[in-house]
């Protein structure tokens, strides 16, 4: 294996910059070529590839966002699609291809690896830790501790005008995002599409809230929760209580960006690590992860075979606390 390419793919998050350092610098250390691709799938079927060295990536450990930027790709999903990617990986003499990204980009990946025969390792790169095999995912950590600290500045606004706050917090249809960060923020209460929610539930949690002398409080809510979003929420509870005037904030793509934290760093640079040697050692169809602290390999199916199991215990502890 002489020269490999890496690109970024669907969701950015924070971290895959630190991630693409690991993956240039370790190739480097094993005398490959790393080529950086551009814009995902769609930089590999353009031909927007350059060749990243050591320098190339200096300072960007602590970047959020990916300077490799990142796309969605539809033609990617074809057959005819993958054909040309495959032949713009032989045009540039591309063994190998790292994927970070998420469960989309790896079922592109697999599909690269199966009807070509390209050698393909995927890092888990998402907010949303929504990828089985691996205990979590590139840019998780930050995307919490934002969410966290978005929480505490909303207590801040909230305790001074005694307000109700719902805030909506990213995830798709994985609700840890919401549950951690509404944990660590002290919510009232957590919305989640894991757990069903009862719009009379939420509203006894308000009014045992007030009963014990609460005057502001915070229900945090997944995007995906099967109530619906956090102003469907604010709704359905002004339709049914005497709860009319509540705020609702949704933390959007804020969520995406900042600094990665400390963790997200060294799991990205850990994992770069581990792609290339997986490359090295002839491995392919398979992705990266982290398990109980170890790095570990196991075959991209993983990312939606073995979806991270929902911790009831979590959310029975944050009830618990909100009271
Ligand atoms: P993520 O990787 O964050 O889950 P997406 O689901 O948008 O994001 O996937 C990113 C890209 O991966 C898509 O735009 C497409 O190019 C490719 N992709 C996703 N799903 C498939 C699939 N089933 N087959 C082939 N390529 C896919």
């Amino acid at each position: 294996m002489k020269r490999i390419g890496v690109l970024t793919s669907g969701g950015d998050s924070p971290g895959m910059n630190a991630g693409i350092r690991a993956v240039v610098r370790a190739g480097t250390y094993h005398g490959i070529e790393v080529m950086g691709i551009h814009r995902g799938y769609q930089g590999l079927l353009d031909g927007d590839i350059t060749l990243l060295g050591p320098r190339d990536v200096s300072g960007i450990i602590n970047r959020g966002g990916t300077i490799l930027r990142t796309a969605r790709c539809k033609p990617f999903y074809e057959v005819e699609g993958r054909a040309t990617a495959a032949a713009q990986m032989t045009a540039h003499y591309l063994d190998g291809l790292v994927v970070i990204g998420g469960d989309g980009s790896y079922h592109g990946a697999l599909a690269l690896h199966e009807e070509h025969g390209i050698p393909c390792i995927g890092m888990p790169g998402t907010i949303d830790n929504d990828i089985g095999g691996t205990d979590y995912t590139i840019g998780f950590d930050t995307a919490m501790n934002t969410a966290m600290k978005a929480i505490d500045n909303l207590r801040d606004t909230a305790a001074s005008h005694d307000r109700i706050f719902f805030v909506e917090v990213m995830g798709r249809e994985c609700g840890q995002l919401a549950m951690i960060a509404g944990l660590a923020g002290g919510a009232e209460d957590i919305l989640i599409p894991e757990s069903l929610t009862e719009i009379s539930d939420v509203i006894a949690v308000l009014r045992n809230g007030r009963a014990a002398g609460k005057s502001s409080m915070i229900i945090v809510v997944a995007e995906g929760d099967d109530a619906g979003d956090a102003f469907a929420v604010s709704k359905a509870i002004a339709a049914e209580s005497e709860f009319k005037d509540t705020r609702v904030t949704v933390l959007g793509h804020l969520q995406r960006g900042g600094s990665p934290t400390a963790f997200d760093r060294v799991l990205a640079s850990r994992m770069g690590v581990h792609a290339v040697d997986a490359l090295l050692q002839g491995e392919s169809g398979k992705m990266v992860g982290i398990q109980s602290q170890d790095i570990v390999l196991c075959p991209l199916a993983s990312a939606w075979e073995k979806k991270s199991s929902f911790d009831e215990d979590m959310l029975r502890a944050a009830r618990i606390l909100g009271t």
